[in-house]
């Protein structure tokens, strides 16, 4: 038997080996009789969504929609009304003998309305089953590109965000920009703080939205770019932003199966992938302090763990009261689940905020999102 030169360095389990074989056994446990299916789907190829760029002269929307695709954001039965045995918006408490919370049905069955949607966040998908590629965007005449192609469960956080005219917003972990871009679609926003840790990710953050948005909107009175450590954030301002977008570092599930490149479950990055929990709990605690009285905070990942999704609300709801004398809020995102599951595959039993995993028919996700409201 001849041996590769390099038998000797190269790792015995490639890291999508060693994730497979993570997600096998916590995922199993976590999902049940469902994780074989959502197994499959995470092998197989994903499926993408074009987010409209309203600020591109080109006509996309006649082409994407000749080409049978729909704009899964308004093409939904919204005269329907959701009946729930929950209120909207429910309350949180801490039982006292542990941090988990107990969910508080306050007010008995409810007809819910529907929630209020940007009507100008606009993503194309092709219908379930169809797995059709898009084709690479074109530049129009000052060179923005028409569409953006990213995961359009991803579109679902910056839904949930639900910017009002003249929002202040703070993006706190925001490269390389697909849901900056999204939030940048409704045209609402006053101003908007980008930040990531990462300087070359910064720097691609820059370039997209160079090639998406016109140079009036890239001036310092409506945008500032930032490369700091985001769990510091609370040092810096406090009680500042309407809208607070926490989209955390995390296991990455998908990628994490495809590419061995830079992957979280290679050896070398064992203790940063241990430490993920306690980073996403300060990067969430530091947008709820950055968050003012009243504003909202969603909390987003793209992995199926349940400790790094519900088990991090959990404990930044518990040390938001006692460590900064926070009060928040879980806002219910059912109505919003309710009303996309034509286009995703929402989990039936999240405790907390929602999650869509992954499905052949509709390979979008993991995405898991959780929308805070700050009482105090
Ligand atoms: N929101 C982005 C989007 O939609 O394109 C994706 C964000 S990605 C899931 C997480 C980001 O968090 C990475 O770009 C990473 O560089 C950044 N990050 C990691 N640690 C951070 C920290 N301590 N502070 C701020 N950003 C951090």
């Amino acid at each position: 038997r001849v041996k590769g030169k390099w038998a000797t360095s190269r790792p015995k389990y490639p890291p999508t080996t060693l994730a497979l074989q993570h997600f096998d056994v916590t995922y199993s446990s976590q999902l049940g009789h469902l994780w074989p299916s959502v197994r499959v789907a995470l092998l197989s190829e994903r499926k993408y969504g074009a987010l409209l760029n309203n600020f591109s002269l080109n006509d996309v929307e006649e082409d994407l929609a000749s080409q049978g695709c729909r704009d899964f954001v308004t093409d939904t039965d919204r005269k329907e009304h959701v009946s729930m045995e929950q209120d909207p918006e429910v309350e949180f408490s801490e039982t006292s003998d542990s941090t988990s919370v107990e969910q508080r049905d306050t007010f008995g069955q409810h007809q819910l309305s529907q929630p209020h949607l940007s009507p100008t966040i606009k993503c194309f998908v092709f219908p379930r089953g169809d797995i059709t590629r898009f084709k690479p965007a074109r530049p129009d005449s000052s060179g923005l590109l028409g569409y953006y192609l990213m995961d359009a469960a991803s579109v679902l956080p910056c839904l949930a965000l639900d910017v009002h005219a003249g929002h202040n917003l703070l993006d706190l972990c925001a490269a390389p920009g697909g849901k900056t871009l999204a939030l940048l679609q409704t045209q609402a926003i006053r101003f908007l703080c980008l930040n990531d840790s990462s300087i070359s990710r910064t720097s691609r953050l820059k370039k997209v939205l160079q090639s998406y948005l016109p140079k009036e909107l890239l001036t310092r009175e409506k945008l500032r770019i930032t490369s700091f450590d985001g769990t510091k954030w609370g040092e810096i301002e406090q009680n500042t932003f309407d809208r607070v977008l926490v989209d955390v570092p995390c296991t990455t599930d998908r990628h994490s199966l495809m590419e061995d490149d830079n992957n979280i479950f290679s050896k070398s990055r064992t203790g940063e992938r241990r430490g993920l929990p306690q980073l996403q709990l300060q990067l969430l605690l530091a947008g709820v302090v950055a968050a003012c009285p009243g504003g909202e905070i969603v909390y987003s990942t793209c992995t199926l763990s349940h400790i790094q999704n519900v088990g991090v609300v959990e404990q930044a709801i518990h040390l938001a009261r006692e460590n900064h004398g926070i009060h928040l809020k879980v806002v219910d995102l059912r109505p919003l689940a309710h009303m996309f599951r034509n286009t995703f595959h929402f989990a039936s039993d999240v405790q907390l905020g929602e999650l869509v995993i992954p499905h052949l028919a509709a390979n979008f996700g993991p995405i898991y999102l959780c929308k805070l409201k700050r009482l105090s």
